[in-house]
Formats: C-alpha cells, structure tokens, sequence
C-alpha cells in the first residue's frame, strides 16, 4: 500500500508492466470534493488495475469508495452517502485522440508523466455524488424542514404542498398513464 507522498504516479509504464494498486486515499486532500460535503476527514479506499486493450488501448479500470457526510437538502442537517463508483479510463495524450476512444471508456488524457491518483478519484466521486441528497422520510426532520420552507406562501399552502413537494409529482405521473 503506498502511503499519500506517492500520489504521483507514471500511468503508462504502469499500464505495460499491467500493474495492479489498492490504495487508500485522505479526503482531506481532495479540495474540490471537501467542498461539496460537511465532512471530509474520512478516507477514500480504491483499487486500480493497469493494462493494455486488445485494440492497444492502455487503460486504467478501477473502483472506489467512500463514505460521505452531506447535507439533507429537505432537513439541512447531514446524513451519511456511501458512494461506490466503478470506471474504466483509456489513456490519450491529447483531446482530439479523446473523440476517437471506444465508448467503452472515459478519456483520462495524459499529457505529462505522471497523474495524480488523489485528483483523478477525486473526479470520478464528485461525478457520482448524487445531485440531491435526501433522508428517507423517517429519518428526516419535519419540524426543520416546515422552518425552512419558502414562507413566501405559506398561509395558503396546505401541509402536504409544504412537507412532501414531490408528492404531487406522482398523482401527476399516475394520471398520465
Ligand atoms: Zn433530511
């Protein structure tokens, strides 16, 4: 396991030896996630295989993990997300090669020696934070949420507008079909 001052690391002579790395990742490194959740003093396990396609693709396929602390966008207060996400990177040295990879992959362009691990799993969790994170119903707090509401109306609005603003959404989906 490498330790975070080797953050650095050479993807393509990696790529050929098809070099395989678990590692572990501080949070507290990844500023642009810290930004997004309250919490960021966890750590971010991932596993990475290096390797070249039969098309002579070099590749990177991997997963992460991480256990994130987020705002409740109903309630405002936080509430824990696991996030797991799976990609697989094809190495190109420039953005016009990026057009021409298969679908199969996400472009990780490499343009100098070396990429850094943190930035690159950095990106790959911000791209599957949920856009709207919500407790489930019993876990959320009504009585901060009614405080919360938009009070621009709130003499007319009957209870279920204010607390469940989705579900009318779902009579409307209902008498679609
Ligand atoms: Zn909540």
């Amino acid at each position: 396991m490498l330790n975070q001052s080797k953050d650095k690391l050479a993807p393509i002579p990696m790529a050929e030896r098809g070099e395989t790395l678990e590692i572990k990742l501080s949070m507290a490194k990844m500023e642009r996630l810290s930004e997004l959740v309250i919490d960021a003093a966890g750590e971010v396990a991932a596993k990475l295989e290096f390797g070249i396609d039969s098309e002579g693709i070099k590749f990177i396929s991997g997963s992460a993990t991480a256990e994130l602390t987020v705002e409740c966008q109903r309630c405002m207060q936080p509430m824990n997300v696991s996030v797991e996400v799976e990609f697989k990177l094809g190495m190109v040295v420039d953005e016009d090669l990026a057009q021409e990879l298969s679908e199969d992959y996400e472009p990780l362009v490499v343009s100098e020696e070396t990429i850094s691990l943190s930035a690159l799993i950095e990106d790959e969790l911000i791209l599957a934070l949920p856009i709207v994170s919500m407790h489930e119903d019993t876990n959320c707090s009504p009585y901060v949420s009614e405080y919360l509401a938009d009070d621009s109306d709130k003499e007319s609005e009957s209870e279920e507008d204010r607390v469940f603003p989705f579900a009318q959404l779902g009579e409307m989906l209902k008498k679609k079909q």
